[in-house]
């Protein structure tokens, strides 16, 4: 009896991997239909300087709008562009829509972009960064990438070669997630990086969580005797952006100033954002 019985379970257990199977698979069918009926868009969300409350930048972060699915994130398609590679296609398509937006924008305003680790160690990935560049004029120096350090752990000679070939043509490095990762603090003095974006575990609970707070004030020093600028990055209250900018952090990014929003909100976004950070922090921001 308790061998028919786990038998019976047995079936139901491949009953449901066969389900979660077949799941998977429509969402692959439907991902791959997905980039060529223009369903992807990039939405933007600012970065803030604590110095001066500007907008320096905007992060641009992949929309899926499925007809049949409705909206769905990036944490549940990513996975599985990567996994059969069609994030090289969708990370191009970001990339290239990104620039051609960024192209733009007023003065030196920048443009995140999230790579993924494939997508960065594919042969194509130097050109596909020229060509984004080319046809949309952008400035190299406005453009930022955003890489986490799982780039890091294999293939370093190209990586490296890689990166130094983005630096030298101007694009800025940004280290996204920081902290979460196996983070190494060599890393930081090996690989060439402008920027460390401290991941939002950390600023969550900077409040109430000593721990944290030493996490952030040593990641923040270290940057500053580098010479890496720091973002933080799911900043949502007032308290953090204040002891964010007590402890000079360059920028922040969070719901307290705004989520991602579509490509038509930019223009108000610039002009909004520092009057409403000026409301916040009426006080001078504390010199270097
Ligand atoms: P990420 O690069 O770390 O982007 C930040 C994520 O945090 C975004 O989620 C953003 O909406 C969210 N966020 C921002 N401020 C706050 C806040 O104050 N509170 C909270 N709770 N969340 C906040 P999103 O847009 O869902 O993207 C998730 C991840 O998907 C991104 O994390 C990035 O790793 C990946 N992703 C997005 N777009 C692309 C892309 O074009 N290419 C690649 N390869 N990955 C992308
Ligand atoms: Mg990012
Ligand atoms: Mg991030
Ligand atoms: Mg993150």
């Amino acid at each position: 009896r308790a061998k028919a019985r786990g038998k019976g379970i047995v079936h139901l257990f491949e009953r449901d991997l066969e389900i979660t199977q077949r799941t998977r698979r429509e969402l692959e069918a439907d991902l791959k239909l997905a980039l060529q009926r223009d369903e992807f868009e990039l939405h933007y969300q600012p970065l803030t300087a604590l110095r001066d409350g500007r907008v320096v930048a905007f992060e641009a972060l992949l929309r899926w709008r499925s007809p049949t699915r409705g909206f769905v994130t990036p944490a549940e398609f990513i996975p599985v562009a990567e996994a059969t590679g069609m994030i090289v296609a969708i990370g191009r398509f970001a990339l290239q829509a990104a620039c051609r937006e960024a192209a733009r924008w007023p003065g030196q305003i920048r443009v995140a972009v999230n790579i993924s680790p494939i997508q960065f160690r594919t042969s194509e990935f130097l050109r596909d960064i020229a060509a984004a560049l080319e046809a949309s004029g952008l400035e190299p120096g406005r453009l930022e990438i955003e890489i986490t350090e799982s780039v890091f752990l294999d293939k370093t000679a190209i990586t490296m070669a890689n990166l130094h070939e983005l630096r030298s043509r101007g694009i800025r490095i940004a280290l996204d997630d920081f902290g979460t990762g196996y983070s190494s603090l060599s890393y930081l003095a090996k690989f060439p990086v402008d920027k460390i974006k401290i991941d939002r575990s950390f600023v969550r609970d900077i409040d109430e969580q000593d721990g944290n707070l030493a996490v952030i004030e040593a990641i923040l020093a270290i940057a500053q005797k580098l010479g890496i600028a720091v973002t933080a990055e799911g900043v949502e209250t007032v308290e953090q952006a204040q002891v964010l900018r007590a402890r000079n952090c360059n920028d922040i990014q969070g719901f307290l100033i705004s989520p991602a929003r579509p490509a038509s909100e930019i223009p108000g976004l610039i002009a909004r954002v520092p009057e409403d950070f000026h409301r916040l922090f009426p006080a001078p921001a504390r010199s270097e």
